[in-house]
């Protein structure tokens, strides 16, 4: 048998670059020609970190706490995170039971590995975040993806889950709020599905990183709701990224059963170590410091999330959901696809980007093709201008 020696690992021939940073580089591209560009697409915050957060960063660099940490990271943020838990949602979670990782998405990625084997079906939705599937296929499981529907505001539902439930089903993993819909899988649902996928011995492991966001005051207790049916197969994955705009921090967390995080630990050990040791610093602050910033940035998004969707409501034939969190909104597009002009969602943002110079992101990247991510995290001039050049390119579209 001859080898190819530059043939790559098999496990990466279905392992895409993540799309959601392809747009990202394009405007990068365009800017360092001089463009004048109008990024919707960002999906991080385009507030600074809160100054008494980033100091913590530079005292720990002044203060020489620059070495290798613990590998879970320091005692005092996951007791931070531990304190947190119980603070917001009443639920235990001790410090063996909680790993600090490199963002919410190495959370994501610990859990995947140590729970999701070849032969397992593993249950996630779309529209959603494209790295949970590729994650899942990267532990050698099969993702199977199941529907949210626009009419419905994309909201997830126990039914919508348990539907794809086979005897090969491993677990069920969900972001809520969602990205790119901003959905949540409501309290009431969260009940149902817990009995159930408690009752079937199924792991529910839940993207939470946009659990400080969450707009007019909605209820959205699923550590709870979940934990006391079903706390021994719970996986929590939580993050300071959006909450806290600390995005290039890298810092996140597992809160999981003490086996699943030794697992982590122990993965975690052999590739990254601990997260940033002044990271880890900053992150305790931001923890367990004053949390205005966090209602200042949650009261800013609400308003540009109502005046987007105003501006949006003045064309009838862009249809979008009220998202209840994050920071994006999905509308449908599908309206100004035609033979003539751009004929998917994909082709509408590209041309969108190379016309008008706007980013967005396209709903194939969410695995939802007729729609565009348009994220909000941008100052409101500049979402006044991208949709504008929006609305006046879908309308040549249909044209
Ligand atoms: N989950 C979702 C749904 C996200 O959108 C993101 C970031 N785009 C993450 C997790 C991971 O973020 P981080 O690793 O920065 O915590």
């Amino acid at each position: 048998m001859t080898r190819d020696p530059l043939r790559l690992a098999d496990r990466m021939r279905h392992i895409g670059m993540s799309p959601t940073m392809k747009g990202t580089m394009e405007a990068e591209r365009l800017r360092r020609q001089g463009m004048h560009v109008v990024d919707l697409g960002a999906g991080e915050p385009d507030f600074p970190t809160p100054a008494h957060i980033a100091a913590a960063g530079q005292a720990a660099i002044a203060q020489q706490f620059t070495k290798y940490t613990a590998n879970p990271g320091i005692a005092e943020l996951r007791e931070a995170v531990g304190a947190r838990y119980q603070a917001h949602y009443g639920v235990q979670y001790r410090p063996d039971e909680v790993i600090i990782t490199a963002g919410g998405k190495q959370a994501l990625f610990h859990a995947a590995l140590a729970l999701f084997e070849p032969g397992d079906e593993v249950i996630t939705h779309a529209p959603g975040w494209p790295t949970i599937v590729e994650q899942i296929k990267l532990a050698g499981a099969k993702p199977v993806v199941v529907r949210a529907s626009a009419e419905q505001g994309f909201a997830l539902t126990a039914d919508l889950f348990l539907a794809a439930v086979t005897p090969s089903t491993r677990a069920i993993v969900l972001n809520s709020p969602g990205n790119p819909t901003g959905a949540l899988l409501s309290e009431a649902e969260a009940v149902r599905l817990a009995r159930e996928a408690g009752r079937l011995g199924l792991w529910v492991i839940v993207d939470l990183c946009y659990e400080l966001l969450i707009y007019d005051g909605v209820s959205h207790n699923l550590p709870k709701i979940f934990g006391d049916v079903m706390r021994d197969r719970l996986v929590l994955a939580g993050s300071t990224s959006k909450s806290y705009a600390m995005t290039g921090w890298r810092c996140g967390w597992m809160a999981a059963p003490k086996a699943v995080v030794s697992a982590a630990n122990a993965l975690q050990s052999h590739s990254t170590s601990n997260v940033s040791s002044i990271t880890q610093r900053a992150a305790v602050v931001a923890l367990t410091g004053p949390q205005d910033c966090v209602s200042e940035m949650l009261a800013e998004y609400k308003r540009r999330r109502d005046q987007v969707l105003a501006w949006l409501g003045a064309e009838p034939r862009i249809r979008c959901a009220v998202p209840q969190g994050a920071f994006y909104v999905f509308p449908d597009i599908s309206a100004f696809l035609s033979p003539n002009g751009t004929r998917t969602s994909l082709d509408f943002a590209d041309a969108l980007l190379r016309d008008e110079h706007v980013v967005t992101t396209a709903g194939e990247a969410f695995d939802a093709p007729g729609f565009i991510r348009l994220s909000y995290a941008a100052a409101i001039d500049r979402l006044d201008e991208g949709v504008t050049k929006l609305l006046q390119f879908a309308r040549r579209q249909a044209a």
